[in-house]
């Protein structure tokens, strides 16, 4: 108590206006979200939860004082679509005392961790398949733990007056999907861990980005937060009954032991193409080995920091109208007939359900694309997989500034493809947006990222 008396002394003396209502304030908070044991992971996969490796985290942050608050959560989650995205943003809004398009809701796509989708879950309850895609009831209990969590940060905020953005390369983690063979074909064949002599394994990285940035927000010369991010997809092996946050979670927890009174939080880029494929042979062992390469980018960016003052952030949101995926299967009617069908796989009977949802959705309410401008750096939420081609246009689209592109917010979309992808003939299961997504994105990205 004495020590933060002081400190708001020397605030006050040093001139910072720690006394104007308008001052900055940063507000950082976690909470636990682990899923209970025997709950499904990724939405479809066979094993469901039969041990908790270590936990699943909500971690955020909360902006004040400048306009509305902004809200940034990540969760160690696989994804939250459609009606569900809703209940997240609507109670941390309501939590956080601001607008829902201002809660910018991330999941870091884990894959033995949970999807959630209220719209689908209805429609598998009405089929007998209750809780088959996601538990109800303990979803409704994470939003309430998280918000609780948000409205007690929110009366400890502290005062923000200085951010810093910075950048470390990582080494051998990202690869893209994509690999150009030596017979001069084109596949999109690299998955999350490969065979270490397998022609994937050993094909070039393929477009990437390769930076991790972070951007630091600071009380004084005390750092009160970070949000880190690198576009890769953050699994090294699943599917085997093991819930975690996987290496993305293991570098920020390490990272977190080292920052004692800084919140750090890692975001997900846009890495639906993106894996640690080329260097993942799938092994446990692999898995420290990734995260300590992450960890490393983390302290190399940390340590290339530097502070400058902030007095004001601005918000700015677009709206993405995209186009559905255009396959005969993917019409409502077949997938109504799926779903009904009890002789389908509950794979593609949940699936179907995420589908309906989804079609229903994308008829009635645009996805929002929000971005957070800090002066100094912006901060945009991409929906779903969006491919890393994304994230590099993003920075194109403003050369003259730092931009931190994530991936994962409203996750309805699966894949979403660049337009070279679709001329290249990537098909996946998991994804519903159709071509001429990459114009529509282009178009709102150019809007929201504008001075
Ligand atoms: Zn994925």
């Amino acid at each position: 108590m004495f020590r933060y008396c002081a400190l708001l002394c020397l605030l006050l003396t040093s001139g910072v206006t720690a006394a104007e209502p308008d001052q900055l304030r940063l507000a950082t908070f976690a909470a636990d979200i682990t899923i209970p044991l025997g709950h499904r992971c990724m939405g479809v996969l066979p094993i469901k939860a039969q041990r908790i490796e270590d936990p699943l985290e909500a971690r955020g942050l909360v902006l004040l004082g400048s306009g509305k608050p902004v809200v940034i959560v990540a969760l160690d989650w696989c994804e939250v679509r459609n009606g569900a995205y809703d209940q997240w943003r609507d109670q941390l809004a309501t939590a956080a005392k601001t607008d829902r398009n201002r809660v910018m809701v991330c999941s870091l796509h884990q894959h033995d961790a949970p999807v959630t989708d209220s719209g689908a879950q209805a429609l598998l309850d009405s089929v007998g398949m209750q809780g088959e895609l996601y538990d109800v009831a303990f979803h409704a209990d994470c939003i309430a733990r998280v918000s609780d969590a948000v409205r007690t940060a929110i009366a400890s905020a502290q005062p923000l007056t200085h951010v810093a953005a910075s950048e470390a390369k990582v080494a051998q983690i990202a690869s893209n999907r994509r690999v150009e063979y030596p017979d001069g074909r084109v596949g999109y064949n690299r998955g999350s861990r490969m065979d270490p002599k397998s022609a994937e394994a050993e094909s070039d990285a393929g477009e990437i980005d390769p930076f991790l940035k972070s951007i630091h927000f600071y009380n004084g010369d005390r750092e009160l937060a970070t949000l880190t991010s690198y576009a890769t997809h953050p699994m090294s092996y699943y599917g085997r009954g093991g819930v975690t946050a996987d290496f993305v979670g293991m570098a920020r927890r390490r990272r977190q032991l080292d920052t004692e009174g800084s919140m750090q939080i890692y975001l997900t880029g846009c890495s639906g193409d993106v894996t640690a494929g080329k260097y993942n042979d799938g092994a446990p062992a692999t898995r420290g080995i990734l995260a300590d390469r992450l960890y490393r980018a983390m302290v190399e960016a940390a340590a290339a920091a530097k502070r400058q003052s902030i007095t004001e952030y601005d918000f700015r949101c677009g709206e993405l109208q995209l186009p559905f995926h255009e396959g005969e299967e993917f019409t409502e009617e077949a997938m109504t007939a799926v779903l009904q069908d009890d002789t389908a796989s509950e794979k593609a009977r949940i699936l179907a359900a995420m589908g309906l949802s989804s079609l229903e959705r994308l008829e009635t309410q645009p996805i929002d694309l929000p971005c957070l401008d800090l002066g100094i750096a912006q901060i945009v939420l991409l929906p779903g997989e969006a491919f890393v081609g994304y994230q590099l246009m993003a920075q194109r689209l403003r050369p003259d500034s730092f931009v931190m592109a994530v991936g994962f917010g409203e996750s309805w979309t699966g894949y979403i493809p660049t337009k070279r992808a679709f001329d290249e003939g990537f098909g996946h299961s998991w994804r519903w947006v159709g071509r001429g997504s990459e114009a529509v994105i282009r178009e709102q990205l150019t809007r929201v990222l504008a001075e």
